[in-house]
């Protein structure tokens, strides 16, 4: 095709790579949940993809990047099953291990009458993989614009993985989320942006986050930490953002949430898919993020609720 709009998109297409966690969740939405020994019906039972990293993987995609996966399955059926979803989304999955000994990563949540949930993970193969199967994917990293990775995995493969990047130049983006109270600095080291939510950056830092000063306070610790760009995701505030020279709060759009599952990985593959890796367009394209993850909000379930690029509409 010689059309010139589509040349440009295609140049501007972002390669990212994730390394990250690969769930089929299932949730239970029952009216209480059953004391010991009694049993109860459930009221409705919904399967879906899920895991941090498979969640930021098809956010990443749908929003415009061109998307590689780093990870690990069982090789029973809903090991089977998640690899299908991630190829359906047009995700390369050559990265991503079967693993003969281990059942596929499962979470459990069962959601009661007053919204209340409860989340039960079965990790499986997702911390069974090894850093010397991520070096078995060293051209996905090394050909890649950024890579990405979270806590749902085991540290040390995600230490190689940030390592093989940042020999070869590649940005890297760290979500400390579920979240711990301190990181190693040696990854801390090997990481570019970092983007945690109030809570995990409350957890990091010891400073309670709830609007823009403290989230400064808190930006300021983890600089100091060695990072080059924080952003701590505020929710329906929006987000906040510090570098060595620039710093400041870029609002969340005004919409009815209605479920805020996924938001965060939401933000993250959006911010991911149109960041420039110069980060010359940092700015442009954290509200980017804070324009897709309001879609998100405003749509039931996870991966179900990521938005398309196109729904996206500019300023
Ligand atoms: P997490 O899902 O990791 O807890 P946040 O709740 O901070 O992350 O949400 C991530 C982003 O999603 C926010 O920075 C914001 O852009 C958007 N967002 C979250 N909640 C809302 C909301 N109620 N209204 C509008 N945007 C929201």
């Amino acid at each position: 095709m010689n059309d010139s709009r589509h040349q440009n998109e295609v140049t501007l297409m972002n390669k990212v790579t994730i390394v990250g966690s690969i769930n089929l969740d299932t949730t239970l939405y029952l009216q209480r949940v059953p004391e010991p020994g009694e049993t109860i019906r459930i009221q409705k039972l919904i399967t879906s993809g899920g895991g941090k990293g498979a969640n930021q993987a098809i956010a990443a995609q749908r929003l415009g990047a061109k998307v590689a996966f780093i990870g690990a399955v069982g090789t029973d059926d809903v090991g089977q099953q998640m690899l299908n979803l991630l190829r359906a989304a047009a995700i390369n999955v050559d990265g991503i291990a079967q693993l003969a000994d281990h059942t596929t990563g499962q979470a459990f949540i069962t959601v009661d009458e007053q919204g209340e949930n409860r989340i039960m993970i079965n990790a499986g193969a997702n911390t069974a993989f090894t850093p010397e199967q991520v070096r078995q994917s060293q051209p996905l990293i090394t050909t890649s614009d950024f890579l990405i990775a979270q806590f749902e995995t085991e540290l040390k493969s995600t230490l190689e993985a940030f390592s093989l990047a940042k020999k070869a130049g590649v940005k890297t983006i760290l979500n400390p989320a579920p979240a711990i109270a301190s990181i190693p600095p040696e990854l801390l080291a090997l990481t570019d942006i970092i983007v945690p939510n109030e809570t995990e950056a409350e957890i990091l830092t010891g400073v309670h986050v709830y609007d823009e000063k403290s989230a400064q306070l808190a930006a300021t610790k983890l600089a100091d930490s060695g990072v080059s760009i924080v952003v701590i995701t505020l929710g329906k505030a929006g987000v906040y953002y510090q570098t060595a020279s620039q710093q400041g709060l870029i609002p969340a759009l005004r919409v009815k949430a209605i479920d805020t599952t996924a938001a965060g990985d939401t933000f993250i593959g959006a911010l991911a898919s149109v960041l420039q890796p110069d980060f010359s367009n940092l700015t442009e394209a954290l509200l980017f993020g804070n324009q897709a993850s309001a879609i998100t909000v405003q749509r039931l379930g996870a991966q179900d609720a990521i938005p398309f690029k196109d729904e996206i509409t500019p300023d």
